[in-house]
């Protein structure tokens, strides 16, 4: 007589799982791997954001639009409710990896989201007998080339001092972020430009608003570094070879329009914000710069600017960094009265734990490794998903792309994180697609 075949009821699957669940940390008792179960089903729960944008996401943001026309009385009531203005669908990186799952799927919903837009346009244009010109849209990547270089850095009496990309030379992955957004222009119809620090700084409206931050240092210092209390405003050391800018701004010193940074080898330098050329060379942490590029974006009389960004920086951080500065601007200057940004977030892209994705704490954690034994490595940047489907990166791309397409056409998808199982399972683990 051999063993007795397994009854197939809850109570003997319960000790399977749980057998298997024992089993598989001994694998590798020193660096142990955890099974987890779940039945593959997707839910979608409707709740906030996903239950009112449940239907439709890219109608109320063209909404909008119409109404900062309106607000700016440069609308004629007879008009159909269509903006007039171009729209430029805005995204950034920090080009020091190459780009992985997160910043994939930011870049897919920019461009996707600007194809919506042109779709829901000409569908409104032409039920309402619209024969004009419909406003162009387009994709603006930001390089945050201001980013610090691994390695490059100092500390001098308990000070950081960072040298970042745009004096250290291009990062290494430049060409693989240029690959990414030429295969999402393509795929999109949508033409897309990029842009640098500097060019950001270097709009019409950015000396008037650094003046209006400069004036203001003592409080927004105080809102936009909870952990120093002072603006994390830079400038590189224009000493040739040395560029070393002091990260949190500890040591500046304000006066009018002047900006005075101190470097640790050569001393003081100053800025005026009131000369573009030198306004050009300011650099700003990312609350101060989330904070200047939306006032810029509101001041911009020629284009709408809608961006997209990951779903970490919704809720606190924005109401805290973003609305109250801006709605204290708002109100001393009477500059865009009654506007606010238009900002769309990304779902995250999270780990079993909910922690979102992060390829740096994986590599150093070694976490890394356990990705490629479950089959997923390809999410930590687009260099691995290119090798793991050994082709020029479209194939593993257009997959992140499609899903990206399905929660536009679906928006209550739009609303909630992504884990790594969901996306190993709908990237890697699909037939490939024709
Ligand atoms: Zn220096």
């Amino acid at each position: 007589m051999g063993p007795s075949p397994l009854k197939n009821n809850d109570e003997t699957r319960k000790e399977i799982l749980s057998a298997i669940r024992d089993f598989v940390p001994s694998l590798n008792p020193n660096n142990p791997i955890f099974a987890s179960f779940h039945n593959g089903q997707v839910q979608n729960p409707l709740g906030g954001g996903s239950y009112a944008f449940q239907d439709d996401i890219v109608g109320p943001v063209l909404s909008a639009l119409v109404d900062d026309e309106v607000l700016e009385g440069k609308r004629s009531a007879a008009q159909p409710r269509l903006p007039t203005r171009p729209i430029v669908i805005h995204a950034g990186l920090q080009p020091n990896n190459s780009p992985h799952a997160g910043t994939l799927v930011v870049f897919c919903y920019a461009f996707s989201f600007a194809r919506w837009m042109c779709g829901r346009m000409q569908k409104m244009a032409k039920d309402a007998g619209f024969g004009g010109k419909l406003p162009a849209v387009s994709v603006e990547i930001t390089f945050v080339d201001t980013a610090p270089v691994d390695g490059k850095g100092v500390t001098v009496d308990g000070v950081q001092y960072q040298r970042a990309y745009r004096l250290a030379g291009p990062s290494d992955f430049t060409d693989d972020y240029h690959a990414v957004l030429r295969f999402l222009s393509r795929w999109s119809g949508i033409p897309y430009t990029a842009a640098f620090q500097s060019d950001f700084f270097s709009g019409p409206s950015i000396p008037k608003i650094l003046e209006y931050i400069l004036s203001r240092h003592i409080t927004l210092g105080r809102q936009l570094s909870p952990k120093h209390g002072v603006l994390a405003l830079r400038a590189a050391c224009p000493v040739s070879g040395c560029g070393l800018a002091e990260k949190h701004g500890l040591l500046n010193t304000y006066k009018g329009s002047t900006i005075t940074f101190k470097c640790p080898n050569h001393g003081p330098h100053s800025i005026c914000v009131s000369e573009p050329a030198e306004a050009a060379r300011i650099e700003a942490n990312a609350p101060a710069r989330n904070l200047i590029r939306s006032m810029s974006h509101l001041l911009d009389a020629k284009a709408h600017n809608v961006r997209v960004t990951g779903g970490d920086y919704a809720g606190t951080y924005q109401e805290m960094f973003l609305y109250r500065p801006l709605a204290a601007w708002s109100a001393a200057t009477r500059l865009a009265v009654g506007k606010t940004p238009h900002i769309l977030y990304a779902p995250v892209i999270v780990d079993w734990s909910g922690a979102k994705l992060s390829k740096s704490l994986y590599v150093r954690e070694g976490a890394y490794d356990l990705m490629k034994v479950l089959g997923t490595d390809g999410l930590c940047s687009f260099a691995r998903l290119r090798d793991h489907f050994d082709d020029d990166g479209s194939e593993g791309l257009r997959r992140i792309w499609l899903e990206v397409e399905s929660w536009l056409k679906n928006p209550k998808k739009l609303f909630r994180s992504y884990s790594v199982e969901y996306l190993q399972r709908v990237i890697f683990e699909t037939e490939k697609k024709d």
